[in-house]
């Protein structure tokens, strides 16, 4: 659960759902509403109408929970749901209304931990809407109940683990010790000497790569507290790559790996993370560093791991391309398999990623005008064979992008001039380390060797060097980086 991420939603605990069957659900519920809002994490409440002309009159002849008292929420909790984050009325079993909807979303929730009643009807569909809407849904099974009685709510709660999944029905003491973790990692316990109280937290990683995901992990197990920032989505990289042939652990495809190393990283109670927060500077003191978001928020921490990999090189930053400021046309390898069926693309740079496309797409039809200079002419021998692929080795290319098709001019090797027309441009230029401006040391080609950096300042996965650049390389060095945080900070206080 990303518990810090998370929203409990208590359904219609309204005293005409509250019966001799139900009625046990209301200690439950309260105590974990108490608990939960003691973690200063949102409490939603909902109360059901039964609108005259309902569905509900009108199948089950069903007239209650037309006003107060029945639609009041239960004494027990009418001072909980007065301090909620918000109170939300809805006419039908969901939770997820528009209004919900639009709440979740502005809220930024990811997880949403449904308890109240009914089991089978209110608490089921709401749990059910919000798997179908993208969010992780909970339910605490024993803070939960049916006024149909146990039978029913036994029920309900088969059919849950049909539709939202087994793992998905916790208890409330599962969430109580993910309640505990979390306030161990938000509020710092002043009588641990290695907690500093005056920065946000331990340790600021910067970027969601493996090797990024691979630090906060490590740190947790050592007890640090991290915030991860990532400006995308977690290990997005990893996403785009179909075939995986050097990764331990049974992972053949990158989505793969990618989704089990996310669910790895939101179980990791003592890491909070950004996601969607790019890093726009990193500054080093003499006792903490300091990371700005592009929110304009400082973070700060006594070391930070920077892991913010590689990216394409765009056209303007190749001497051999001429080509409008503002054309950044998309990499090689992002292409989605059918986008490019039968047309013609040009390619610029004779870069890895060209065989990896015709070596993943077999039977494509695709036809690739391959321009590249003269420092490529080793990298494009594995594609020069392949009928698909057009080579053309250029001094110079000048890109005139002109409406749905593109123009290139170029100039050859033996000064021979040429105009060439496709479809879509794409890059295969390479790649280049990408880092947030601030106190980072780089060498010529960009790369932050780990060794010239600020103490406080550690480097992990891709951005080290274009020699290590692989997935399990990249988690060796986050979760190396983390240790060397941890050691170091133990060192400093003299408990080592
Ligand atoms: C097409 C392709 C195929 C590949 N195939 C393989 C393979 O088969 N096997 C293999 O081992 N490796 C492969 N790799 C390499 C592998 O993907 C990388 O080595 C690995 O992803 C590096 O991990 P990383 O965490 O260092 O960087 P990344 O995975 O690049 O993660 C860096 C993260 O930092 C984020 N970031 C950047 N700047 C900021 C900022 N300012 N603020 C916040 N976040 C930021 C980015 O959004 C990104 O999510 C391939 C790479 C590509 C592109």
């Amino acid at each position: 659960m990303d518990i810090g991420h998370a929203a409990l939603v208590v359904i219609d605990m309204q005293n005409g759902f509250v019966n001799r069957h139900s009625r046990h659900a209301v200690a439950a519920v309260t105590d974990l509403v108490t608990r939960w809002s003691a973690s200063g994490l949102p409490v939603v409440f909902t109360r059901y109408f039964n609108h005259p002309g309902s569905p509900y009159e009108q199948f089950f002849g069903w007239h209650r929970l037309q006003g107060p008292p029945e639609t009041d929420i239960v004494a027990e909790l009418t001072d909980h749901a007065a301090d909620a984050y918000r109170v939300l009325d809805k006419p039908g079993y969901t939770f997820l209304t528009a209004e919900a909807a639009a709440l979740v979303r502005a809220a930024g929730w990811t997880d949403l931990v449904f308890c109240g009643v009914a089991t089978e009807s209110c608490v089921l569909k709401s749990a059910a809407d919000a798997f179908e809407q993208g969010y992780t849904p909970w339910i605490i099974t024993d803070a939960c109940a049916s006024d149909a009685g146990p039978a029913v709510h036994d029920a309900g709660l088969l059919v849950a683990r049909r539709l939202v999944g087994e793992g998905q029905l916790i208890t409330a003491d599962l969430v109580t010790r993910h309640l505990d973790a979390h306030d161990r990692a938000t509020v710092p316990d002043r009588n641990d000497p290695s907690r500093r109280t005056d920065t946000d937290t331990d340790l600021i990683v910067i970027g969601g790569g493996p090797a990024g995901c691979a630090a906060a992990r490590m740190a947790a197990s050592v007890g640090m507290r991290s915030v991860l920032v990532e400006q995308d989505t977690l290990c997005h990289t990893l996403r785009r790559i179909r075939v995986l042939a050097n990764v331990l652990g049974g992972h053949t495809s990158g989505p793969d790996l990618a989704d089990a190393l996310t669910t790895d990283l939101r179980n990791t109670d003592l890491c909070r993370i950004e996601l969607g927060c790019r890093v726009t500077e990193i500054r080093a003191g003499d006792d903490h560093v300091t990371v700005t978001l592009d929110t304009g928020s400082p973070l700060t921490a006594p070391y930070a791991i920077l892991a913010t990999g590689v990216g394409p090189l765009q056209p303007r930053e190749a001497p051999w391309i001429t080509a409008p400021p503002d054309l950044a046309p998309p990499p090689l390898w992002q292409v989605e398999p059918g986008e490019t069926e039968g047309r013609t693309l040009l390619v610029l740079g004779g870069d890895r990623p060209v065989g990896t496309f015709l070596r993943a797409h077999p039977t494509t039809a695709t036809r690739l005008l391959v321009a590249y200079p003269q420092d490529d002419d080793y990298k494009v021998e594995e594609i020069q064979q392949d009928p698909r692929v057009t080579l053309l080795p250029v001094d110079h290319l000048t890109l005139h992008p002109r409406g749905a098709a593109h123009t290139a001019e170029t100039v050859g090797r033996d000064g021979t001039r040429k105009t060439l027309t496709a479809d879509a441009v794409f890059l295969s230029i390479g790649s280049a380390p990408t880092t947030p401006p601030g106190d980072l040391v780089r060498d010529t080609a960009g790369y932050c060797p780990p060794s010239h950096q600020h103490p406080r300042v550690l480097i992990a996965g891709d951005l080290r060097s274009a020699r290590y650049q692989r997935i399990m390389t990249a988690m060796g060095s986050g979760g190396e980086a983390a240790l060397h945080a941890y050691y170091a900070a133990r060192e400093m206080l003299g408990t080592d």
